[in-house]
């Protein structure tokens, strides 16, 4: 398979840039001002803290903030996903391994097998798991109490989770988008443990195209780094961000190709829309939750996409973006 081959130096290059304590994570201040209470609370009492979910689109720092949990409360972290999970038996043989105060992060929480979420409820409630033995009518049951844990959760798609799992969580935090300021700050601290120059208009210039996103803001600080490397003199000034950005097709609103597809298609192809996400999703060969998770949030944000009961719309906006005229309104 080409993809994870082709992500492996990207989770690489990613994850040297992690912050590895609170105090290092730039923004989203009253997540951090949140969860700082909740763990110093905890450790005061060395017990381990409530079970804590994060939501927000992808790239925003939830794998990041599980790490910090664990790395703050001293413990070790376990991490596996949602789509990791096919039976209820991988689960019970994850939890029944933990050991006592361990951080269990659940990525893509809103993707476990129902079965697997109901084993989890009792878990994350009474810290017990029922190890089945057996097959058929002969199987049974056996009770196994686990030492207290932690599940951080994460999920791109809160409103996805179940009520009763989503009560389980004693703390919750929604992850919002990063202000350009806070994005440079991520990417002077980036340059910094990369070991290059970064201008400081090169840093806003990047910002201001990362879609409030620190992934990306880091993702496009590494494509410039490579632009001055083999084009440029190695120094990331603003020249040479501009001219990485236009190689890499990162327009000046920070749009890249599937946000500019979805916008073509729901303009040229739906006449504006409304238009619902699955048809969008195959004209722009894409799947539904990539377009509803990775594209949608920022162009909703922007205020290039609408949501309506009907389906997606195009906003003015996103019809001069792309430099149409914007049919004239029909009706009443
Ligand atoms: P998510 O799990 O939400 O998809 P990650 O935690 O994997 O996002 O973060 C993606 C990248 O962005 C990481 O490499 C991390 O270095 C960086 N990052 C995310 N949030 C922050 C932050 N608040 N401060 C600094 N870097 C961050």
């Amino acid at each position: 398979m080409v993809r994870p081959a082709a992500d492996e130096p990207e989770r690489v290059a990613e994850a040297a840039l992690r912050p590895r304590r609170l105090d290092e994570f730039v923004g989203q201040r009253v997540v951090r001002d949140q969860l700082s209470l909740v763990l110093q609370a905890a450790l005061g009492r060395g017990r381990a803290p409530d079970h804590v979910l994060l939501s927000g689109p992808p790239g925003l720092g939830k794998t990041t903030l599980a790490m910090i949990i664990a790395a703050e409360l001293g413990a070790s972290l376990r991490i596996t996903s949602g789509p990791a999970i096919q039976h209820a038996g991988d689960l019970a043989a994850v939890l029944s391994s933990l050991e006592e105060g361990e951080v269990l992060f659940l990525d893509e929480i809103h993707r476990l097998a129902r079965p697997a979420e109901e084993l989890l409820y009792v878990a994350m409630e009474d810290f017990r798991v029922d190890v089945v033995v057996g097959k058929g009518a002969g199987a049974s049951a056996i009770p196994l109490t686990l030492p207290p844990f932690t599940v951080v959760g994460a999920t791109t798609r809160a409103g996805l989770l179940p009520a009763p799992l989503r009560d389980r969580f004693g703390f919750t935090a929604h992850l919002d988008f990063y202000s350009d300021d806070e994005l440079e700050r991520v990417l002077v601290r980036s340059a910094g443990l990369l070991g290059v120059e970064l201008d400081a208009r090169a840093a806003g210039e990047i910002a201001s195209r990362s879609r409030g996103t620190p992934r990306i803001a880091n993702r496009l600080l590494r494509r410039v780094r490579d632009w001055a490397q083999v084009r440029g003199d190695g120094r990331l000034s603003l020249d040479a961000a501009r001219a990485a950005l236009e190689v890499y097709e990162v327009d000046d609103r920070g749009l890249d190709r599937l946000d500019r597809s979805v916008l073509d298609a729901l303009c040229r192809r739906f006449g504006g829309g409304p238009v619902g996400l699955t048809t969008l999703a195959v004209a722009v060969g894409e799947e539904p939750e990539t377009v509803e998770t990775v594209a949608e949030p920022f162009l909703v944000r922007e205020g290039l996409v609408g949501r309506t009961p009907r389906g997606r719309v195009a906003l003015p906006p996103a019809w001069e973006h792309l430099g149409l005229t914007a049919p004239a309104p029909t009706g009443t």
